[in-house]
């Protein structure tokens, strides 16, 4: 029997239009749909009726599956010859532990491929009305993971305080407080202007606003998934903010297939 192939497919932010045409079009023809939390479930009905879908992602903060079986699954569906899509939120390769599965692949024997998606990193910020870069504002970004914070040899909050003009820090809410703190003890000033995006680039985004003094307060209500951005661009997300999505049209992404999931 010949051997299958997995295709490690970034899904885009969010916004299903959002994922590359290459994506789309092995999505189409998959026999095995291995798919996140993070994805949005529209493009799960591109797949076909008869294709097998799998949701791996977390539910209340509890993985439902291991790696090790996502892995174990990979590997057996392309041993018994199938095309597998492995569909994950954003980009594959931008802490989605498509490296990790790539490896595992690559140990197995197993042909891979690689199809980048338009990260969260970009895209939200982007949908936001924030640009990463401006000349007259900003010449460098830093994407990072505030999961880490209290790992020791993880981020170096202090070093990165001045060392890149905008920061955007994923999975960083829960370490919100500690994060701001670092980040003013390393030297950035306090009144450095600071967005929580939830949501973004779907129904239900919102964007709460402030600085480094005022941020965790102002955004104690704010639910995940949300992203972080903190630099001078951040000024202008007042002005140049263009997307609007009504709340009540918000995706539920504790359920892998929300009833009724709206395009904004
Ligand atoms: N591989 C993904 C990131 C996975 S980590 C990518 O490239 O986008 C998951 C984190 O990404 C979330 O905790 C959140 O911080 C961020 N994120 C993903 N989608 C988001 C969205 N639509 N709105 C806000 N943050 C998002």
């Amino acid at each position: 029997m010949n051997i299958g192939k997995v295709y490690l497919v970034g899904a885009g932010p969010g916004d299903a239009g959002l994922i590359t045409v290459r994506g789309l079009e092995l999505l189409r023809s998959a026999h095995v749909l291995v798919y996140d939390r993070l994805v949005n479930p529209e493009l799960l009905d591109e797949a076909e009726p008869q294709a097998i879908k799998m949701f791996v992602g977390k539910r209340a903060g509890r993985h439902c599956v291991s790696q090790v079986e996502i892995n174990g699954a990979l590997i057996a569906y392309a041993r018994a010859g199938l095309q597998v899509v492995r569909l994950k939120g954003g980009d594959p390769f931008v802490f989605g532990r498509g490296g990790e599965e790539a490896e595992a692949l690559c140990e197995a024997g197993i042909p891979f491929e690689i199809v980048p998606g338009v990260s969260s990193a970009i895209a939200v910020p982007a949908y936001a009305g924030i640009p990463l870069t401006h000349r007259k504002l900003a010449s460098s970004f830093a994407v990072v993971t505030g999961h880490e914070a209290r790992k020791v040899n993880s981020v170096d909050w202090a070093k990165l305080a001045t060392a890149v003009d905008t920061l955007i820090i994923l999975m960083g809410l829960g370490n919100l407080s500690m994060i701001v703190q670092k980040l003013i003890a390393g030297g950035r000033s306090s009144q450095t202007p600071v967005a929580v995006v939830r949501s973004g680039t779907i129904a239900g985004q919102e964007s709460v606003i402030g600085t480094l003094a005022d941020i965790v307060e102002k955004s104690a209500l704010i639910e995940t998934p949300a992203l972080i951005v903190i630099g001078d661009v951040v000024s202008l997300a007042d002005k140049l903010r263009w997307f609007t999505a009504p709340l009540e049209q918000r995706p539920q992404y504790d359920s892998p297939r929300p009833a009724e999931p709206v395009r904004a």
